[in-house]
């Protein structure tokens, strides 16, 4: 074990030296984000005032108003709403659809299968009263190419043929084998659906999109993006909360519906939170920053004994997600126990598969979190099933990741038996 272990030390050495001029590259996005996030602080004039929060209805709250222009002036959008009322990321987006569609109206996607819980919503799996379906907003998915790539020709079929009123783009992979989609992409297809459909409304799945790259999908012409706060724009420090940015139109039509048509993003007290909205924002870019690295070295180490992961230590990246295939269940449930017992938080806990309401397969997952699902922190989860992949993502420091990741090694090299796969 003790050999194991100085294995492993070495090993990671040797990776990070290699790594060395990755993750300065990973440093250069970093200080731009971080760049903009400041010049947009100093810019709004924030003061030790704006950091209370306010009870009640919230009228007036500067605090708020200041931290949504901030917002939006990073994003490169018009308007925001960023609030703990909204408690996820995939309430962030349900507002965005719900605010926008209309009976007899067609969301599309463009990517194949979206991200596990807009099933529920678009109302395809399970019958729950009000999900889209419900309200007749239908639903169209048209699947990539098996290279990976956007289907154009269909795509310019369906928007010529069909009532389209929204295209839903998905930045991450989520928790399938297939690309993210960077901006340099996003801004071909947005531009590609424009020039088919001039009207048609984008709304971009952001999460754990942000800062990954210097420009955000406002940029290249999305109309509506959302996300949560407890993944990356929260900095690991904001308890809760999701945010949408976007259009004036757009983002009035979801926060009529977060509160009710006619008040709006008027009200919506601060309470507690508030400062540590404007000091998570503050610090997200950095703590994606280390999240990247750690990603980045773990898709390094775990190549080189022997894994296939994706993506590869040296693509391009957009997203926080790293996936790790391990072949079978048994080194899977090994990984997410080295990575729970190296949390600050519930390490005694063992994690173990189970059904979750939302998802088809077993899931197991690893989370030792301050703040309770906060996957910024690090987090690990994995559906059992072929080809037997965890997905992680995040990590509060990168001196955490990397004791996380090779606690979670050792445990997976016990359990394989076999450290001389190394290449
Ligand atoms: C996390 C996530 C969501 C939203 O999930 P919540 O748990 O509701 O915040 C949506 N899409 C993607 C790709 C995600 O990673």
């Amino acid at each position: 074990m003790g050999n194991m272990t100085n294995y492993l030390q070495e090993l990671a050495e040797e990776v990070e030296e290699e790594l060395l001029p990755i993750y300065r590259r990973v440093h250069e996005i970093s200080l731009k984000n971080h760049a903009r996030v400041l010049s947009a602080f100093r810019q709004n004039r924030v003061s030790e005032f704006h950091l209370r929060g306010s009870t009640g209805y919230g009228y007036g709250d500067a605090g708020r108003e200041v931290l949504e222009r901030i917002y939006a002036q990073v994003f490169g959008a018009e308007s925001a709403l960023v609030r703990g009322q909204i408690v996820s990321g995939t309430h962030a987006i349900a507002l965005c659809l719900y605010g926008v569609l209309r009976p007899g109206d067609e969301l599309l996607s463009v990517q194949g299968t979206l991200y596990d819980t807009f099933a529920e919503i678009i109302g395809i799996k399970g019958n729950y009263p009000g999900s889209l379906k419900d309200f007749g907003v239908k639903y169209r998915q048209i699947e990539l190419t098996p290279g990976g790539e956007p289907d154009w020709d269909e795509i310019r079929r369906v928007l010529k043929n069909h009532r389209v009123r929204m295209v839903v783009l998905q930045r991450s992979r989520g928790y399938a084998m297939r690309p993210s989609l960077c901006l340099e992409d996003m801004a071909v297809l947005i531009s590609f659906i424009r020039s088919i459909n001039p009207e048609v409304v984008v709304l971009v799945d952001n999460c754990y999109g942000e800062f990954v790259e210097t420009r955000e999908p406002p940029a290249v012409g999305a109309d509506l993006v959302a996300g949560s706060l407890i993944k990356n724009p929260g900095g690991g420090l904001a308890p809760t909360g999701g945010y949408v940015v976007g259009s004036k139109k757009y983002v009035e039509m979801a926060a009529g519906r977060l509160t009710a048509p006619g008040i709006g993003a008027d009200v919506g007290p601060t309470q507690c939170w508030q400062r540590l909205f404007y000091q998570g924002f503050f610090l997200a870019p950095h703590a994606v920053a280390e999240a990247l690295k750690g990603a980045i070295f773990a898709a390094r180490l775990f190549e080189r004994l022997g894994f296939e992961v994706s993506p590869r230590f040296d693509e391009p990246r957009t997203d926080l997600i790293q996936s790790i295939v391990l072949g079978s269940p048994e080194p899977l449930l090994a990984f997410c126990r080295g990575i729970q017992h190296n949390s600050p938080v519930d390490s005694f806990v063992v994690p173990e598969p189970s059904h979750l309401p939302g998802y088809e397969d077993p899931i197991v997952m690893a989370a030792g979190t301050f703040i309770q699902g906060a996957s910024l922190e690090f987090t690990a989860d994995a559906p059992l099933r072929e080809p037997y992949a965890v997905y992680f993502q995040g990590g509060l420091s990168y001196e955490y990741t990397k004791l996380g990741l090779l606690a979670a090694a050792e445990e997976v090299l016990r359990c394989v038996g076999n450290e001389s796969q190394a290449t």
